[in-house]
């Protein structure tokens, strides 16, 4: 198999028409990837992936073939998909007020675009989920920034943005609604579309992860302050106390307590959601 790309976290390999989505155990913040590996992490990400793309199947179709026929090597970790031309946009949704979001809200009361009412505070639900994309930048080209509708139209067009824009709020709202019955907040998320050979638009990547949403435990949430984190956010946090502001490669060594609470987060948000225990 060729290795065709190492992204972030992923390794993905070409396999004739396919590709295997190998999910490492490596943590990017501010898209450096941290020396420490978090571990279980690949497969919990994976695990977790596929539960959603199953809970979501009847209102989108999806890059999955298979999650046994991968090599031995990357059992439990790698997915084998469809190869797909991913949109260059990041589908965002967001319900409530938290990171970019909450940056872009405090300066303009808006974020890609949308208009919200004045008075929300830091972690606040929003009056309705809404779709705020960004670019989805290669990190050597800079920073993922949000863009507005009439820019995803301008490189997706009108009517893929109007179709991928209104099912990414479907899709995390029903991914919010489950979450929410086993008492997970899901705040916001981001999901990655791509286009087959046919024509047909397929959801793809990970799906409603914690390297891709952000998650609060129900009885944590308190408006009007930072959430406690049971997502990658745990680890941002933990790098910007610790003062790692510049995002420049090497990242900050992660010591064991903080890697062991990460992965026990992880694991918690896969058995609340799942209702299974990780073995
Ligand atoms: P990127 O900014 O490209 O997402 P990344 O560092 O986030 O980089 P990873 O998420 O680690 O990358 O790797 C997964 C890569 O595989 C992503 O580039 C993602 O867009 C891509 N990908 C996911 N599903 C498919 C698919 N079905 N077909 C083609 N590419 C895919
Ligand atoms: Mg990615």
């Amino acid at each position: 198999m060729k290795l065709v790309h190492s992204g972030k976290v992923r390794d993905v390999y070409a396999d004739g028409d396919d590709l295997i989505l190998v999910a490492s155990d490596r943590v990017s913040v501010y898209d450096v990837v941290l020396p420490t590996p978090i571990p279980d992490k690949g497969k919990l990400l994976t695990a977790l992936s596929l539960w959603w793309f199953e809970q979501l199947a009847d209102l989108v179709p999806n890059h999955v073939l298979s999650a046994t026929d991968v090599p031995e090597e990357f059992a439990g970790r790698a997915i084998r998909c469809r190869r797909l031309e991913i949109l260059p946009v990041e589908w965002i949704a967001r319900g409530y007020l938290a990171g970019l979001g909450w940056e872009s809200y405090q300066a303009t009361n808006t974020i890609s675009g949308v208009q919200f009412p004045p008075g929300l505070l830091e972690g606040s639900q929003l009056p309705r989920p809404v779709f705020t994309p960004s670019t989805k930048t290669d990190p050597a080209d800079g920073h993922d920034e949000h863009i507005n509708e009439d820019q995803v139209a301008a490189l997706v067009g009108a009517d893929v943005t109007k179709k991928l824009g209104e099912l990414t709020v479907e899709l995390y709202s029903r991914g919010a609604e489950i979450a929410r019955e086993r008492g997970v907040i899901i705040a916001d998320t981001k999901f990655e579309f791509g286009r087959a050979a046919d024509g047909s638009l397929l959801l793809a990547d990970e799906v409603l992860t914690p390297d891709s949403s952000r998650f609060w435990r129900v009885e944590d949430w308190k408006p009007g302050q930072r959430q406690n984190a049971f997502d990658k956010q745990f680890v941002r946090d933990w790098a910007r106390d610790l003062g790692w502001w510049d995002k420049t490669p090497p990242g900050p060594e992660v010591p064991p307590e903080v890697v062991d609470e990460t992965r026990r987060r992880y694991v918690d948000i896969y058995e609340r959601l799942t209702g299974l225990r990780w073995a």
